[in-house]
């Protein structure tokens, strides 16, 4: 069985001291969750301290993105081993704002997951449609092309054990508006299908996929019960331990 992953993607939010007090609060009242797997993502600035306050806890400090060459003459990129060196052990890669405002393409979302892989993070490919795709009904197509180009060259072993999909269509981000369960398990389970299909069906089983998009404690339950939802990428309801921790409650399987 595939334990779920909820992570928060706090984006462009909080001070370090802002996100301590969040963490702090966080580590103390989810000691006691079993059975699910939890992250946050806060801004670069504020990762190592995160990481250093979540010592001893299981919850995981997650980038938000993450460059692909290790060190050079990069200006303002920070890569995947000093990541690690501060602390993180995941990042998250080709979330649709990168897409959207930053000019990743599939290629370089690519790139980022394997830089992460190979420093030993875990990666979490996020992948969605934008509106005018779902309504022209090209959906599964859009999110092939950012698997094939998101996935390439990394090993089925290594997939495995350290790398999550996110479905997260980007006319439910920040939103409100939300995929019903069922639309969100008709792409999951598309996406189980590419899964196998690359690496076979053990690995695909493996692999979680979250969904991403608007997900809130009121609807947290109903979409993380489908069979091939396996946690939440979770935006705005991060921001609020309360709201966050009824999120990850509700991805405990029954
Ligand atoms: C996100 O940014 O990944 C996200 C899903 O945001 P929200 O939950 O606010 O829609």
């Amino acid at each position: 069985m595939r334990t779920p992953f909820v992570v928060g993607n706090w984006k462009l939010n909080k001070t370090i001291a802002e996100a301590l007090a969040l963490v702090t609060e966080l580590k103390n009242q989810l000691g006691s969750v079993r059975g699910v797997a939890v992250g946050v993502a806060p801004v670069f600035t504020a990762l190592h301290s995160v990481a250093k306050r979540l010592e001893g806890s299981s919850i995981a400090t997650c980038a938000q993105d993450v460059f692909w060459e290790s060190s050079g003459a990069f200006t303002g990129e920070v890569s995947a081993p000093l990541l690690a060196d501060a602390g993180v052990t995941w990042a998250i890669v080709g979330h649709s704002e990168r897409r959207q405002f930053f000019g990743d393409t599939n290629e370089t979302v690519g790139k980022k997951a394997r830089a992460a892989l190979a420093a030993g993070l875990g990666a979490i490919v996020c992948v969605g449609e934008m509106l005018a795709e779902r309504d022209a009904g090209r959906t599964l197509d859009i999110v092939d092309s950012q698997l094939a180009g998101g996935l390439v060259d990394i090993a089925g072993d290594v997939a495995t054990q350290r790398l999550v999909i996110a479905y997260e269509p980007v006319w439910a981000i920040g939103t409100g508006r939300t995929a019903t369960p069922a639309q969100a398990q008709e792409v999951h389970a598309h996406i189980r299908k590419r899964l196998t299909e690359q690496y076979g069906a053990q690995v695909a089983q493996a692999v979680r996929i979250q969904y991403g998009g608007s997900v809130k404690p009121s609807n947290a339950e109903a979409l993380m019960s489908q069979p091939d939802i396996d946690g939440a990428l979770v935006g705005g309801a991060s921001l609020e331990a309360s709201d966050f921790i009824a999120i990850v409650k509700a991805a405990r399987p029954s």
